[in-house]
């Protein structure tokens, strides 16, 4: 079975129709375990660490990578995976968290801008400004925490953030970002099966966060969220995917076919060398033959 259309199902270009009910975080497509799909995950790993390569020598585009999930919906393990042939040298990833004291003396994109990827390379934001939509939406506090002046915290804001989002992916594709953005949509079933196995299981106690469990109270009002973000901000530039990650192989697989169907698209080649460049190449080497 190909993966080539795979990763078209779960794109979303125009949020206008979009609910998020019409999409089952427990679907697998026409796939049905692990073993069917290990040839194709190992393929497309393969796929991509050659694209990579290509998109460095290039050196023309830059691709930047945004995962957004509830807790627990596997976004280290999908980047791992996904990442796993690159070239480190051709790729940066970064974790946005809380942000810090510095941070919130700016505009809520001031730190995004410091960790896009540049060209050539592959930057993934393992969480992004997305949350200034997100999780700064769920809880008023952390719109508080922004210091914002009182005239402009308006209820238009959220309304204000999408349209500011929107100019801003806008203006990273006219530079030559192409901006790719997965929610990896879990359900609340699976999500507890996931903390359990943190608390059960002492190798991934580690993983285990109080604080996971608490948000998970807000569950309906993140995946409302959830739902108006894309409804609001997935374009044919900066597109959605909404890969279902209920089974990990599978968010896996649809993720790895999205990237590679992203890079595929940008007809990716080594530089031509010029007839000034081979010149030069051939006296090199008469050069070095000498010695
Ligand atoms: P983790 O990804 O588990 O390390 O947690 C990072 C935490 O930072 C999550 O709870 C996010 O919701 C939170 N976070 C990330 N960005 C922001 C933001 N812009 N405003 C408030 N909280 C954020
Ligand atoms: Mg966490």
């Amino acid at each position: 079975m190909k993966t080539a259309k795979l990763a078209k199902f779960y794109r979303i270009d125009d949020g206008k129709q979009f609910r998020l009910k019409d999409f089952d975080p427990a679907d697998t497509g026409r796939w049905h375990s692990v073993e069917q799909a290990k040839e194709h995950l190992l393929k497309d790993v393969a796929r991509l660490e050659d694209l990579q390569s290509k998109l460095y020598a290039q050196d023309r585009w830059a691709v930047l990578l945004i995962f957004q999930a509830m807790d627990a919906a596997g976004k280290d393990g999908t980047i791992k995976h996904v990442m796993s042939g690159v070239n480190p040298q051709g790729c940066q990833v970064y974790s946005f968290k809380v942000p810090s004291e510095a941070e919130l003396q700016h505009d809520f994109l001031w730190r995004t801008t410091q960790h896009l990827p540049e060209r050539g390379h592959i930057g993934i934001f393992n969480r992004s400004y997305y949350e200034e939509v997100l999780v700064v939406r769920v809880h008023p506090r952390s719109l508080e925490n922004e210091k914002l002046p009182a005239p402009l915290l308006t209820r238009n804001i959220w309304e204000e953030r999408f349209e500011d989002i929107r100019g801003f992916e806008r203006h990273m594709a006219r530079s030559g970002t192409v901006i790719r953005k997965f929610f990896l949509h879990l359900s609340k079933k699976e999500q507890k099966r996931r903390f359990l196995a943190r608390l059960e299981e002492p190798e991934k106690n580690w993983k285990f966060s109080a604080a996971d469990i608490h948000e998970r109270e807000y569950w309906d009002d993140y995946q409302k969220a959830y739902e108006d973000v894309i409804r609001n901000t997935a374009s044919k530039h900066a597109p959605w995917y909404v890969i279902p990650a209920d089974n990990k192989w599978f968010t896996h697989l649809a993720v790895s076919a999205a990237i590679v169907e992203t890079l595929e698209e940008l007809s990716l080649a080594y530089p031509k060398v010029d007839a000034a460049k081979r010149k030069e190449l051939q006296a090199a080497r008469q050069t070095l033959m000498k010695k």
